[in-house]
């Protein structure tokens, strides 16, 4: 069947419960085609087609008939525009000549091919007829207010018309809904029809007589439900034989959905074995204590599988039933190709750069998108199998972008968080990805998004305003937790509420924190003191400048080498003086992007060192390889200044984990920090530099290096309690709060899911 709706009033009212049920059988049932006939713009269709609870018609008619297009390609459906457009005049001569008519107003509203007019009742005279008439022109009063001067012979209708009959489509297949006069043309055509409930009386009485008009009693999708069976369009069985059973909930209250699992998973002579995770930092163990007393609840990560005869894979295991007793890993099976594409390949070509505004190296390939989209999908169905009625789910970062798309519609009792783990950039930059709409249409299914910084929460409110109608319904100041005018990423208010598609979704600002506690047992344990004293002997008479990052073009290491260079050529007095110990972890080996990077930071810091290193003394020295967690600690321990300096960065642990540890030893180290990280805006008392300025590298570093005591025990006193404050526990703690009081929050009249 054809199902041809108008919108306001119609496909997009109703109650909830059958906006849902009519959105879940279209979606469900193959057989029918979806059709839009608006008044709107098509531009102001648009937005619809990103909100994933909505289906996406095959086919569009707006302008009031005056526009047709295909629903996937947005291109025009010719020739039938071609008619269209060959019966227009064109805009300005309308306007030319209705500019002395009193009471026309026009509507500052997107319109092609059409002029539309607020009118006053008694402004459609002879004289206004007559001269439409002449232009060659429809004039369409309707609602006692609206006038649309149209091509002469173009309405909703005869456009609807002409499209079944371009696809050679009986017109006994065809279902026509509307509620107002406005659509009374789409009637006329011998299709069947419905007035949904509550519709315009004048529309109801000029359809009165026709047979195959429906009068239904439930309004907008209830009604079409009911003409959908009233007509036997699905057979004898009526509408509820299509739905998919959606009954199927699980037990957990709160779930958790993180790429990784809460466990290591690895393989020891052909067997796949167990392991507590290496991660260093303590994103996992506080995920996991929110499941410490009892709460029931579910982790759901990917876990490689590789089907083999006589395996089979166990979706649910223990986490640890002594600490977590009502926690289960819920495995989402994939294999070996698919996590490779997904995640190490696909996320970090396509969306790393693109989200750390290095757009220009991202590559977009549309089959990895497909691979992304089943993964996502899979996480979904996976979670709405897990989650118990009015559960929370936690979503975690860009690698599950599109999970609220398909969760959503499957349980829309959900509370949906999502927190971004990386930088998230403005619109100029995040719209070079060919799937934004996509991708925002998605995040906005949840209730709640956090990030790091406010900056990038209302970076994320630019992106979004572009795809949809957006209201801001709520702003905080930034300061004085967060930096304001005082760094590149600042920020004086941000938005904390928005509105968009008749949803309310919360925003905030978490960065995330360190546990303090666990650097604290490290710093103490005898073979961090032992270490630290070995590195200081070996390094006696020199001042150390020391940099930890990943091998990323983000992160800033080859600008921060030759700003080096520079240093020790500004300050030969340095020479023999200060050292540069640079700690590079290596990129997994699939990750062949970052090759060339590699090649020109080893070349940067053989250069330095032929250049200047004397016996005894080397300026750089390169560590190609990633530290364990508890030796970095002695590294940080006998810093005299850390160089942190990523050209963007979400966050950067290492640059708080640097003051907690100088906090624990009542240290005097100096963080020297880039103005585009995210603990910029967080860490008061670091002193900042401009990666993307050679000589304010070398200088602040300079500065860095001479800085009185007294100054340099100020500036870590400062960060060292914020570092403290605002640690893991109550990272989790804030946001878990923030997502229930946002919920909460929502007034009464909300929908969420099928709005
Ligand atoms: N790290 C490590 N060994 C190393 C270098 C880094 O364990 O040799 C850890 C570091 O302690 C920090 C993390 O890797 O917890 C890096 O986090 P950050 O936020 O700074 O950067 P990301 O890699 O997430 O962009």
């Amino acid at each position: 069947m054809i199902l041809a709706t108008d919108l306001d009033g119609t496909f997009l009212a109703g109650d909830p419960e059958n906006r849902q049920r009519l959105y879940q059988l279209i979606t469900a049932h193959q057989g029918i085609q979806l059709v839009f006939v608006t008044g709107r713009g098509l531009e102001v269709v648009v937005p619809l087609l990103s909100d994933p609870a909505i289906p996406r018609p095959a086919y569009i008619i707006c302008d009031v008939g005056a526009t047709v297009v295909d629903g996937n390609t947005l291109q025009p459906v010719y020739p039938v525009q071609s008619e269209i457009d060959a019966a227009w005049p064109g805009e300005l001569p309308i306007l030319d000549a209705l500019q002395h008519f009193p009471g026309l107003e026009r509507q500052e509203v997107p319109q092609q091919r059409r002029c539309s007019y607020f009118c006053e009742p008694g402004a459609v005279t002879d004289a206004l007829r007559q001269t439409l008439d002449d232009l060659g022109c429809d004039l369409l009063f309707s609602a006692g207010m609206y006038l649309d001067c149209l091509p002469r012979g173009v309405n909703k209708g005869s456009t609807l018309k002409r499209l079944v009959q371009q696809l050679q489509l009986s017109p006994d297949d065809v279902l026509v809904a509307g509620d107002t006069l406005n659509d009374l043309s789409m009637y006329e055509q011998g299709f069947k029809g419905v007035c949904v409930g509550e519709s315009e009386p004048a529309l109801l009485e000029a359809t009165a007589d026709r047979a195959s008009v429906l009068h239904a009693r439930l309004s907008g999708c209830g009604g079409i439900l009911e003409a959908v069976v009233h007509f036997g369009f699905l057979g004898p069985l009526g509408v509820d034989h299509e739905l998919p059973d959606l009954n199927i909930k699980g037990k957990a209250e709160l779930v958790m959905v993180y790429h990784r699992l809460p466990y290591e998973e690895v393989q020891e002579s052909g067997q796949w074995v167990r392991r507590p995770p290496s991660s260093p930092n303590g994103i996992l163990p506080t995920l996991l204590s929110f499941f410490a007393r009892g709460e029931t609840g579910s982790w759901v990560a990917w876990s490689i599988h590789e089907p083999r005869k006589g395996h089979t894979f166990e979706v649910h295991t223990d986490v640890d039933r002594q600490l977590y007793p009502n926690l289960v890993a819920a495995r989402v099976a994939l294999s070996k190709e698919d996590v490779d594409t997904f995640y190490k390949r696909f996320s970090k070509e396509a969306f790393w750069p693109t989200l750390h505004t290095f757009w220009e190296r991202a590559i977009f390939r549309e089959e990895d998108w497909v691979t992304f989209l089943k993964v996502n999908r899979l996480f979904a169905e996976r979670t709405a199998a897990e989650a118990a009625e009015g559960a929370i789910i936690w979503l975690h970062d860009y690698n599950l972008w599109m999970v609220p798309a398909y969760l959503r519609p499957l349980r829309p009792d959900l509370t949906i968080a999502f927190f971004h783990h990386t930088y998230f950039p403005s619109a100029d930059v995040f719209n070079v990805l060919p799937w934004r709409r996509d991708i925002i249409g998605s995040l906005l299914q949840c209730d709640y998004i956090g990030f790091h910084i406010p900056r990038q929460a209302e970076n994320f409110v630019d992106v979004a305003r572009g795809v949809a109608p957006l209201e801001v319904l709520e702003t905080s100041s930034c300061a004085p937790r967060f930096l304001t005018y005082g760094c590149a990423v600042g920020l004086d208010r941000m938005t904390t509420a928005i509105r968009v598609h008749d949803r309310k979704i919360g925003l905030g600002a978490h960065p995330v924190g360190l546990d303090v506690s666990r650097i604290e047992q490290l710093v103490q344990a005898p073979d961090c003191q032992a270490l630290m004293e070995t590195l200081r002997q070996q390094l006696r008479q020199v001042r150390v400048v020391l940099s930890v990052e990943r091998l990323d073009y983000t992160k800033g290491t080859l600008a921060k080498l030759l700003a080096f260079e520079s240093l020790l050529d500004a300050h030969p007095e340095l020479i023999g003086k200060v050292s540069l110990l640079t700690i590079c972890v290596p990129a997994a080996r699939e990750m062949t992007i970052y090759d060339e990077l590699l090649g020109q930071i080893e070349q940067a810091v053989g250069r330095i060192n032929g250049r200047f290193s004397r016996v005894g003394w080397t300026p750089v020295q390169f560590f190609y390889r990633a530290f364990p967690f508890k030796d970095l600690i002695a590294y940080y321990l006998m810093a005299d200044v850390m160089w942190i300096t990523p050209l963007r960065d979400g966050l950067n642990l290492v640059a708080k984990e640097y003051i907690a540890t100088q906090g624990l030893c009542h240290g005097q180290g100096v963080l020297v920090l880039s103005e585009f990280t995210g603990a910029a805006a967080e860490l008061h008392g670091a002193l900042l530099t401009n990666p993307h300025d050679p000589h304010d590298l070398r200088d602040t570093l300079y500065i860095g290096l001479t800085l009185g005591q007294a100054e340099r025990e100020a500036r870590l006193k400062e960060m060292y309690q914020i570092v403290c404050h605002n640690d893991i526990g109550r990272w989790g703690t804030e946001f878990l709060e923030a997502v229930k009081a946002t919920v909460e929050d929502i007034l009464p009249e909300d929908t969420r899911g099928a709005a």
